[in-house]
């Protein structure tokens, strides 16, 4: 069976810069479990879909085929043999992306995406229900934090360096702060701190002080 690192929390907390880290350290594949999200979210709008109706969008969930491939110590993804890169990053799939997310048959079809995983190898999996419901038994489950003022503050910053950023550091935090509205109080798999996780509040850390927090925490054997 392989070893999954867990690892939960709001958007801009941290978790995938945290996250590619480790798996780099231990060689683990690192998966972005929000990149599939963003992904439907991204094929729902080329293709027309009204993303708050969750009829249409459970219809199109079913058909759309995601290629989930390891590569270069992460898994990839295709849609069609093409990767979406920063299409999937941009504000309008920021703005939509929870609303697909709240779709039961979305989560469904990306959870066993997200489990068959494990056949390539020990993963370091990141996103909002990954250590409450898709990988819950796992021995090293993590729920990283950080206060708002410092997530917009890092979010907005990685925006800049990837050239896609358009919104002050107000806007950011709004955004940030209406997807985690809609996700910890969405009915199916919502955000929360599953019991048993270690939580980690990054507001004052640096990256390799988080890094480092969450290594201590790791079964002795997995180090
Ligand atoms: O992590 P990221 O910000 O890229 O995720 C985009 C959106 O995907 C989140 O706001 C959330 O609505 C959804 N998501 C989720 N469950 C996950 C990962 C992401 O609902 N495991």
């Amino acid at each position: 069976m392989a070893n999954v690192i867990a690892i939960d929390g709001p958007s801009g907390a941290g978790k995938s810069s945290v996250s590619r880290i480790i798996a780099e350290k231990l060689g683990y594949l690192h998966v972005d479990s929000g990149a599939l999200y963003r992904i439907m979210t991204w094929q729902c709008l080329e293709k027309g879909i009204d993303t708050t109706n969750p009829e249409a969008v459970a219809l199109f969930a079913a058909e759309l085929q995601i290629e989930c491939r390891p590569e270069a110590g992460r898994i990839a993804y295709y849609i069609g043999g093409e990767a979406p890169g920063e299409r999937i990053r941009m504000p309008e799939i920021n703005a939509h992306a929870s609303e697909v997310a709240t779709v039961k048959e979305v989560r469904d079809k990306i959870t066993s995406l997200l489990s068959a995983m494990t056949e390539s190898g020990n993963l370091v999996v990141e996103g909002r229900d990954i250590t409450t419901a898709v990988f819950p038994d796992s021995p090293a489950r993590f729920y990283l934090t950080a206060s708002a003022e410092a997530r917009a503050r890092r979010r907005q910053k990685e925006e800049i360096e990837k050239g896609i950023a358009s919104q002050s550091e107000e806007d950011v935090k709004a955004s940030l702060l209406k997807r985690d509205q809609i996700d910890s109080t969405r009915k199916h798999a919502p955000l929360k701190k599953a019991d048993g996780a270690v939580e980690v509040d990054s507001s004052f850390l640096t990256l390799e002080e988080t890094v480092m927090a969450v290594m201590d925490n790791l079964p002795d054997s997995w180090k």
